[in-house]
């Protein structure tokens, strides 16, 4: 016959599927009880009425019957107390997550490397290019948040393919996942079909609660989906989050880089530092002829002018745009041709340090 400590070993081998941790590290086994070769586990989850109920008793059952003494598994679910809520907190991610004080905590806190992405207008890509160059840094191995600040037009959601409602637990909000990539966006509060009103002082708290009562999974980059243009968020941001740098996106015409020229000296302003320049829709290929389509060199241009790092062309493609709505990042398919372009820019990310 099985014995428990069998059982809770492979029960070890089960993760939560939000939070990525074996069951037994987050307390949630609450009893296990044998009776021949029959065994009923009892789950304690972080809410009640978990939609992941299903995957979890799946996963227990998938796992228990490897052992050749089972043949029936029954799982029983409760839900924890506040305390043991708070209690897994505290495990998870230490005593205090927010500064005493009340303040935002500064990004050193949870993240090495903070990059908010900026563009001088809507409409040039640059949530596809901050949803691709996640999955690019995540392939490489990195652990990558994505914050989408972009509050009026959030689109990060659909083009990383993460639907659902976070959970929280402790007045503290557990990101979604897509692969390893932990995500938050206002997307997963209210419904993509209503028009959002922002009033100020509401925008500024939001995007603050997005930093400071997410609970970001110490990651090595945290990429933010800044609006178009140079309104009141990149300014919170840059209060919230002094050492993050500036990526802008931009397309080849000289009037998009001198537009996203605005957003380099919004950057000065705000004392963030500019990263480099990425130039998305370059140019589009037919039968190996390119054609400039929205003109040439202005990435290349106003990165010189920054003095900065030009990161790379991104070309016109329909895969791109395809895998965008479909919520099918390129680098996160290994059978895609296209992940390259976004994989060689994250690597000269990565190579300029901090
Ligand atoms: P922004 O965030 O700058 O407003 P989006 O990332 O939403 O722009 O992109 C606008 C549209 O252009 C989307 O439909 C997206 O799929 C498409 N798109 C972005 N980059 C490319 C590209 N390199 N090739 C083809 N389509 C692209």
């Amino acid at each position: 016959m099985a014995d428990k400590e069998q059982i809770m070993k492979l029960l070890g081998e089960v993760e939560d599927p939000e939070l990525r941790r074996p069951l037994t590290d987050l307390d949630m086994v609450k009893t296990v009880d044998i009776n021949g070769d029959r065994v009923r586990v009892e789950i304690l989850l972080t809410i009640p009425g978990c939609p992941l109920k299903k995957k979890i008793t799946d996963d227990i059952t998938a796992k228990l019957k490897t052992l050749p003494d089972i043949r029936e598994v029954q799982v029983d679910f409760g839900v924890m107390s506040d305390e043991q809520r708070k209690n897994l907190r505290v495990k998870l991610y230490g005593a205090s997550a927010k500064p005493a004080d009340g303040s935002t905590p500064v990004a050193g806190d949870f993240a090495a490397r903070v990059i908010a992405v900026a563009s001088g207008k809507g409409g040039v890509g640059k949530s596809t290019v901050t949803a691709n160059l996640a999955s690019a840094l995540s392939t490489l191995g990195f652990k990558v948040g994505v914050l989408d600040a972009d509050v009026y037009g959030f689109s990060i959601p659909r083009i990383l393919g993460v639907k659902g409602q976070p959970t929280i637990i402790d007045e503290q909000i557990i990101p979604l996942r897509r692969n390893n990539i932990q995500v938050m966006s206002i997307g997963f509060f209210i419904d993509e079909e209503q028009p959002v009103v922002w009033r100020g002082p509401l925008l500024h708290k939001t995007i603050n609660q997005f930093i400071s009562d997410v609970l970001w999974d110490k990651l090595d980059f945290f990429l933010i989906d800044l609006p178009p243009g140079t309104g009141d968020v990149s300014i919170t941001i840059s209060q919230a989050l002094p050492k993050a740098e500036l990526l802008v996106i931009t397309t080849p015409q000289p009037v998009a880089s001198h537009t996203a020229g605005r957003v380099a000296r919004m950057a000065e302003k705000t004392n963030l530092k500019v990263l480099g320049v990425v130039e998305n829709m370059s140019y589009y290929e037919v039968n190996g002829t390119r054609d400039y389509i929205f003109g040439k060199g202005g990435g290349m241009t106003l990165a010189e002018t920054l003095q900065v790092p030009f990161f790379g062309e991104i070309p016109i493609l329909t895969e791109i745009r395809e895998r965008a709505d479909a919520g099918n990042p390129a680098p996160l398919d290994e059978k895609s041709s296209i992940s390259e372009y976004y994989l060689e820019i994250a690597r000269k990310i990565v190579a300029r340090k901090a």
